[in-house]
């Protein structure tokens, strides 16, 4: 199956509001520690349901906002839960960016960097429509560290690409991005059942659950463009 046409059923069975509701428990942090000011423009990558620009349009007087998602019943989707002027919704490509050079003053990116197949391409892309001193707020939970996430693979037809935290530095370094913060933000809020509750359908044991919200969460990592 394409990536396109696996991630377009997943927005034809609700799968999208259910990765938005999942993703927010720690997507919202990682948004707040955006440095957004007034009029700034932000394109988001893997856009999905598009919640991350709607929630930065509700908490700030953004710039023309543009969320792409190479999936064209995401980008309908988002567009139909939508209702602010200032953010659009486009079908396109992480490698092959429809956008002017220094177009953006923030990129931001929840959970779909690992499908990139070539990620110094998507690094360079983000780099070359970033302005000088923009940011780049790219958020994973499936990685290295994160073993319980590894599994998420067997979920999908499309290729996952595992990349570890000093890896995701690295990919950035090498594009010429500055490592301005990587942090891992723990899922608190996900809901976990006392020890003989286990095993249930999804977690062999607590601890691994533990492991996989509490203690790896959310891998952020933050780069600056020179
Ligand atoms: N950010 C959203 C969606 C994550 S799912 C959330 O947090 O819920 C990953 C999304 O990335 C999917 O909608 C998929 O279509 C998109 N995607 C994956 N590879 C892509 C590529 N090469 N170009 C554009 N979009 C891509």
């Amino acid at each position: 199956m394409t990536l396109q046409a696996e991630f377009d059923e997943w927005a034809a069975s609700g799968s999208d509001r259910e990765m938005e509701n999942h993703h927010w428990h720690t997507a919202k942090t990682a948004l707040a520690q955006m440095p957004v000011e007034e009029s700034d423009t932000i394109l988001d990558l893997g856009t999905g349901s598009g919640y991350a620009l709607r929630a930065l349009s509700r908490a700030h007087d953004l710039g023309e906002s543009v969320g792409l998602d190479a999936s064209p019943a995401m980008v309908k989707n988002a567009h139909e839960y939508t209702d602010t002027d200032d953010v659009t919704y486009t079908v396109g490509d992480f490698h092959h960016l429809p956008f002017t050079d220094d177009k953006f003053d923030h990129v931001w990116s929840m959970e779909a960097f690992f499908f990139s197949e070539e990620p110094r391409q998507m690094l360079s892309e983000i780099r070359r429509v970033l302005r000088s001193g923009g940011t780049f707020f790219c958020s994973v939970n499936f990685y290295e560290e994160s073993e319980h996430t590894h599994k998420h693979q067997d979920r999908i037809d499309i290729p996952m690409f595992l990349w570890s935290r000093q890896e995701y530095r690295d990919l950035f370094r090498d594009a010429g991005l500055s490592v301005a913060a990587q942090t891992t933000i723990p899922d608190e809020e996900i809901d976990i059942p006392p020890e003989d509750e286990f095993p249930t359908e999804e977690w062999e044991t607590r601890a691994a659950m533990v492991d996989r919200y509490r203690t790896w969460g959310t891998l952020l990592t933050v780069g600056v463009a020179p």
